[in-house]
Parts: C-alpha cells; structure tokens; sequence
C-alpha cells in the first residue's frame, strides 16, 4: 500500500484500523448504491459515497475534556449508529456546470468507495466537472484530487479553496503545534495536493457562482468552510466537518477532536453555527453525517447548547 491512511501515521491515538494497519486487504464497496439525488431550486444535487469506515468512537481521538463517564454514555445513546464513520461528497448541477464538493480519501481509508465509478453512475466523467471546490485540506477530502500517479483527477476542473486554507498548507512549515494527532498525520496528501494543482482563492462571504457562497469556519482548519447553497428559494447549508460523529458531537458540540488544528476555536465555532442553524431550521448536508448526509440540526432544549441530528427521510429522485 503506497498511500498511507492520513490521519493515523503513526498514532497512538488513532486506532489500527484508521491507521490504515489493514488497509492492505482494502475493500471497494460497490454494492450498495453510492449516490442519492435530490433538488435544491435549480440545482440538481447528489451526495456521493466516496468512503466509509468501522471506527467506534473512543477517547482520547474524541472529546479529550469529557469525562470517560459522559463520553460512554454518549456513545451508548447513540446505539447502533455509533460504529461508523461516513465520508461524503456532494455534486451540484445546473445548467452546463458541474460542481463537486470534495473529492474524498481517494484510497487513503481502509474501506472506501470508488468516487469516480459513482460519478459514472451519473453519467459524469472526471473531465465532466467544470469546478472543484475543497471545504478544506484534510486527506479525506482532497485524497480523491491526485490518482495513485500523483496525477490531477478533474483535469478540466477549476479548483477553489478559501485563501486562508490554500496560505496555510502552503506555507513551508504549517503550524500544527496544536494539532493533537501530530503534523504527519494531516501535511502530506495537502501539500501534494496545493504543490500539484493552482487554486482559485475564495474570500469568505463572496459567492464563488451564483447561489454558492463559501463561509470561513475556523478551528477544524484554519481556513475550513462550509457553505450556503441558495436557489428558488430553497436552502442547503453544507456544514464539511463541523461534526464528525453527529450522534457524539452535536449532544456536545464543546467536545473536539484530534484532527481540529485549534480546539478551542473548533468548538466555538460550531457552538455559533449549530446555534444558527438549529434557529432557522435550514436543511444541511454533512461531510460525515451518516449517508447521504442530509437532515436538520434540532435544539434538544430551548436555549441550550445541545443539538441533535435528525435525517431526512428518502425520497423520490425528481
Ligand atoms: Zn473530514
């Protein structure tokens, strides 16, 4: 196995299986369906399948300042989709734009799904999408830009990324002090991937194309994004990683984990944004909420700060 599975070389904190130590035996899912489409205004959407992972949640990867009591207990009122971490990606059409949200691990988890042979599903081929847009630079998000040849997947594709993230990965010594997982686990597959391809820089706020416009949300990375997708008046807020275990994180959205570059910050900023929109009630799509992603973030209480993830129920494709 030439790649390695980012987030875990080396790591004490990260278990054998995300380490990627099985990852020789790595398995494509093709059985199961990896798309699922529905609409937003003019947009036709589809979330994709691009991995997904057998890793319970444990300490100290997850919630270093819960106590080990208040951590089970969140794991065990999470019940049986607690086991599984999920990696999605999602793809916007309208007109002739072809617009993709991420491009997952690309091989870098031990069991993942092949995004490029789900896009065909669509009849969309790599050199199909028109732009690119990475939510941030962690492997399981721009793994799938570079091919095992180390070369550009969506060659025709314009790349964007927000300014902030693009300075930092590029920088010559990124500072990851804080970054409990260490700095290896995380700088390889970015720098690959910003040293390869030439980004479009976005500014927070200003739409990157009609109805799409990336809002900086720091912490997770320094310059992670989500995004708010408007069209006809219907709404898609994309929250990327602001939770990577919607049954663990959103109950507790002032616990982390280790692959926030700022802790602190991280979970600041998802206290702010999970508080806005559990108020206005607007549909979201999650990077690792369980596939395909979508659903509300509910106050569990009036005026507290604890939140609960209820998915969408499936629906016809229109
Ligand atoms: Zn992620």
């Amino acid at each position: 196995m030439l790649r390695l599975a980012g987030f875990g070389v080396g790591l004490a904190l990260v278990p054998g299986r995300l380490r990627g130590e099985s990852a020789p035996n790595r398995q494509v899912s093709r059985g199961n369906a990896g798309c699922y489409r529905f609409r937003v205004g003019e947009f036709k959407a589809t979330a994709l399948v691009t991995g997904f992972m057998a890793a319970e949640p444990h300490q100290p990867f997850y919630a270093p300042q819960a106590s080990a009591e208040a951590f089970r207990a969140a794991v065990a009122a999470a019940a049986g989709s607690k086991g599984r971490m999920h990696f999605n990606a999602l793809l916007l059409r309208r007109g002739g734009e072809t617009i993709l949200i991420d491009a997952g691990p690309g091989g870098n988890v031990p069991a993942d799904c092949d995004l490029v042979a789900n896009l065909a599903k669509l009849g969309v081929a790599p050199v199909d999408v028109t732009r690119v847009v990475l939510t941030h630079a962690h492997f399981d998000h721009c793994g799938g830009l570079l091919d095992a040849a180390g070369h550009v997947v969506f060659s025709r594709a314009e790349h964007c990324c927000l300014a902030e993230e693009i300075d930092f990965w590029s920088a010559p010594q990124p500072d990851l002090a804080k970054l409990r997982l260490g700095a290896k686990a995380v700088l390889g597959t970015a720098q690959r991937v910003f040293a390869k391809i030439a980004f479009r820089r976005l500014q927070s706020d200003v739409p990157l194309a009609e109805g799409i416009t990336p809002l900086l949300a720091p912490g997770h990375t320094p310059g992670h994004m989500t995004l708010r997708i408007e069209s006809q008046g219907e709404s898609l807020y994309h929250i990327a990683d602001l939770t990577h275990n919607a049954h663990v994180m959103l109950p507790h959205p002032d616990w982390t984990i280790a692959s926030d570059c700022d802790e602190p910050l991280a979970a600041a900023t998802r206290k702010r944004i999970f508080a806005g929109l559990a108020a206005e009630g607007v549909r979201v799509f999650g990077s690792h909420v369980p596939f395909p992603g979508l659903g509300r973030i509910v106050a569990v209480a009036a005026g507290g700060e604890q939140y609960r993830w209820v998915p969408e129920d499936w629906a016809p494709a229109e």
